[in-house]
């Protein structure tokens, strides 16, 4: 049985990034958001894209002020006002200012900004009453991008600050991965959707549920082929048609020994090659993961179990085809646990709780009741996996636990 960490790395091994020619779609700005950014950005704008004023106040030229003294005031006459958004008419001479804005254009002739806060005015003359540094409150044309060099790289998720980038760039329209298409079903003969009425023996899908959230959340499109049955045709069809729609197959159930667990024979019939058949996880042993070339995972049936073998395989396996460069990798928090976490230690045991930062720190709760896997109920409301590595058995209240985080990226 593979660890944890030898079924990762075989999991992200099997998994290519998108194709940043042939796997994209073009979007506007509205539409871009949370997206992978396909092709790198060149502008061919300078920011700021002209000289411009950081402050209200007055441009001159230094030269005239730069001795000015308390008690030798520079007496400038005021030549132009010129608000942002309008382009400056004069030169400013010796001896002359304009009334200057936020954002607006440095007019020719003037080298240097004095707030207002240091100015008296009167009628058509300012009096400047300190002197300015040389260049003050200037902001220089190109000073924080210049046209044509490398401005966004390819492969990042375009997030609020990105795309205020974009904008000012004027690139309403970008290269964008795709979506990665990741096709969802259930098996099970007891499995009912949760508008039916429940017959003994049956249980409500959940994990199609679930599942299609988590897909959401990792930025791909669930395609959703609902509950099939514990038997071989239908298994056998509804993973054939899932391998012509999608670039990552999910089933969740029918892993296990048991003798209804069809999906791994099935499987090897329909050509797959499996790569993983468990792993030393608690919850989530009966993993099994297969190419086609497309990734298949065959998770857990037990909702506790698909979803933490969701958040520490199937998430970053996901994130790494989206096209994302970076960030792909699980992220793992050191916290404090305020209460005592117990495994046999045969497997790595994850346990879920509450991380929360007090006073600096990261604390981790685990939730009340049963971790057992078959409880689903007690997983609502928590944030964060608790891990107890192989062998170890105990961590006492007040020790270090390592914690993955969940979530989206
Ligand atoms: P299996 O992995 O198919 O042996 O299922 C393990 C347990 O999880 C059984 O108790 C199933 O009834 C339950 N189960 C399987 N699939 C689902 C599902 N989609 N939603 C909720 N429970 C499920
Ligand atoms: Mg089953």
């Amino acid at each position: 049985m593979l660890s944890v960490s030898q079924a990762e790395a075989t999991i992200l091994n099997l998994i290519q990034p998108l194709n940043p020619q042939l796997d994209t779609e073009t979007v506007d700005l509205l539409t871009a958001s949370g997206r992978i950014l396909a092709k790198p950005i060149i502008s061919q704008l300078d920011f700021p894209h002209w000289d411009n004023s950081a402050m209200d106040g007055y441009a001159v030229r230094y030269q005239d002020v730069q001795h000015t003294t308390p008690d030798q005031p520079t007496i400038l006459e005021i030549v132009e006002e010129i608000p942002a958004g309008h382009q400056p008419q004069s030169t400013i001479h010796k001896g002359q200012a304009a009334r200057i804005f936020t954002g607006a254009i440095i007019p020719p002739g003037a080298d240097t900004i004095v707030i207002q806060e240091k100015t008296q005015r009167e009628a058509n003359q300012v009096t400047i009453l300190a002197p300015p540094q040389p260049q003050e409150f200037i902001r220089h044309r190109a000073s924080y991008y210049q046209a044509g060099s490398p401005l966004l790289p390819a492969g990042i998720q375009l997030n609020a600050p990105e795309i205020a980038v974009l904008a000012a760039a004027q690139c309403h329209q970008l290269s964008v991965y795709r979506k990665p298409k990741v096709a969802i079903f259930s098996t099970g003969d007891e499995l009912v959707t949760p508008d039916q009425k429940l017959q003994p023996g049956q249980i409500v899908d959940s994990n199609n549920y679930a599942l299609h959230t988590l897909i959401l959340q990792s930025g791909a499109e669930p395609l959703m082929l609902g509950i099939v049955k514990d038997n071989p045709e239908a298994l056998t069809q509804a993973i054939a048609q899932a391998i012509t729609i999608a670039d990552i197959i999910i089933s969740s159930g029918g892993v296990s020994v048991g003798d209804y667990d069809y999906v791994e024979q099935i499987l090897t019939t329909l050509g797959a090659e499996i790569h993983i058949r468990a792993v030393a996880i608690k919850p989530g042993k009966p993993l099994t993961v297969a190419t086609f070339p497309q990734l298949y995972f065959g998770l857990p049936g037990n909702p506790v179990s698909a979803l933490v073998t969701f958040w520490r395989f199937v998430q970053p396996a996901i994130a790494k085809l989206s096209g994302i460069t970076s960030g792909w990798e699980p992220q793992f928090i050191k916290a404090r646990s305020l209460s005592e976490l117990r495994s046999d230690g045969k497997r790595e045991t994850y346990l879920w709780g509450q991380l929360h930062l007090v006073d600096g720190t990261y604390q981790f709760q685990p939730a009340d009741g049963s971790s057992s896997s078959g409880n689903l109920i007690n997983l609502a409301q928590t944030n964060a996996l608790g891990i107890l590595r192989v062998d170890q058995t105990q961590i006492d209240r007040g020790e270090e636990v390592l914690v993955l985080k969940r979530g989206g990226r």
